[in-house]
């Protein structure tokens, strides 16, 4: 059975209550669709989320804040994991962690870790960098800090810093004992020398969904599938931080979505201990992508064009609005 595992990365970098808004989710006319209701549709499908929490945010936003964030996730049966956009905590400049030198990395990593700790009475299991901004000085200090798991690599995206790649679409266990669990990654667009990759997340269209989904449960070199979603994916909330709106269209879809893992027979969700337990770990470097090619490959790559543009037109109107304010 090839492996899927849902990962949410719980996070807010906009308005002025961003854990209120963009994590717990509370729009505008007092409902949350947040990471509650993230939590309800999972446990609908019986899926096991793991939610990697921005622990960096804890500095910015307040430590009874994301510590509230984690005892709700796992006060639920859901796991949580350590995400760290540095720049929340450190400097508002660098907002990749490779930005960084390996010490003031290890002081950034232990920090969360050691909140995470006090915070849930464990020791964090899974890691993943915010902006995927991992190098290869992370891996050993996530090693250092007893860490059994990083999902931060994503191959073909070059705010990912792991070079060479550790792993490319298929679990690999690193020579320090590191499990990595990489961004499941295709190549969704290729023109001369220009190549994209994208990787699977609740915001991408359904039919490039639709398309890809098979073809990654086919393809042997892809195992776990890792899907994303963040914990304002059911929100509009880029014009209005402070008073998102749901937006049902983007909850159909992510039911779709699960439906059509749950159709694939071959296909079967795991928890982060499931994956743990079961993954295979490949011993020889398996560097098959998923590509997505001609006339197909223009059309998702239109479609995603268009969201991209409509998505930096909103939140520019919307932050000229603000400044002219
Ligand atoms: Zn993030």
């Amino acid at each position: 059975m090839k492996k899927v595992i849902m990962t949410v990365d719980v996070e807010g970098h906009d308005g002025s209550d961003p854990v209120t808004h963009l994590i717990m989710g509370k729009t505008v006319d007092g409902t949350s669709y947040g990471i509650g209701k993230l939590m309800d549709i999972f446990d609908y499908h019986h899926i096991k989320g793991l939610f990697f929490v921005d622990i960096a945010e804890a500095w910015d936003y307040g430590e009874a804040e994301i510590a509230t964030v984690l005892r709700y996730i796992k006060g639920r049966g859901h796991d949580c994991g350590v995400h760290i956009h540095p720049d929340h905590m450190a400097d508002t400049n660098r907002l990749f962690l490779w930005e960084y030198t390996k010490n003031e990395q290890r002081e950034i990593i232990k920090k969360c870790t050691d909140f995470y700790i006090k915070i849930l009475g464990e020791k964090p299991k899974a890691f993943r960098a915010g902006k995927y901004g991992a190098n290869r000085d992370t891996l050993d200090i996530l090693v250092e800090n007893g860490y059994l798991c990083d999902f931060s690599e994503f191959v073909g995206q070059r705010w990912c810093q792991i070079e060479p790649p550790v792993a490319y679409n298929k679990a690999t266990r690193l020579s320090s004992g590191l499990l990595e669990f990489p961004v499941t990654s295709y190549k969704s667009f290729t023109f001369g020398s220009y190549c994209r990759n994208d990787k699977l997340d609740a915001s991408m269209a359904m039919n490039e969904f639709r398309y890809l989904v098979p073809r990654l449960v086919m393809e042997d070199c892809v195992d776990p599938i890792v899907m994303f979603v963040h914990s304002f994916s059911l929100l509009d909330w880029r014009k209005t931080p402070d008073k998102p709106r749901v937006n049902r269209k983007n909850i159909k879809k992510l039911d779709m979505m699960l439906a059509i893992f749950k159709e694939e027979s071959s296909l079967t969700f795991v928890s982060l201990d499931e994956l743990l337990d079961q993954s295979i770990m490949s011993e020889d470097a398996c560097e098959t992508i998923i590509s997505i090619k001609g006339f197909r490959s223009w059309r998702f790559f239109m479609q995603r064009a268009c969201s991209v543009i409509k998505m930096r037109v909103e939140t520019k109107m919307w932050n000229t609005r603000r400044r002219k304010k």
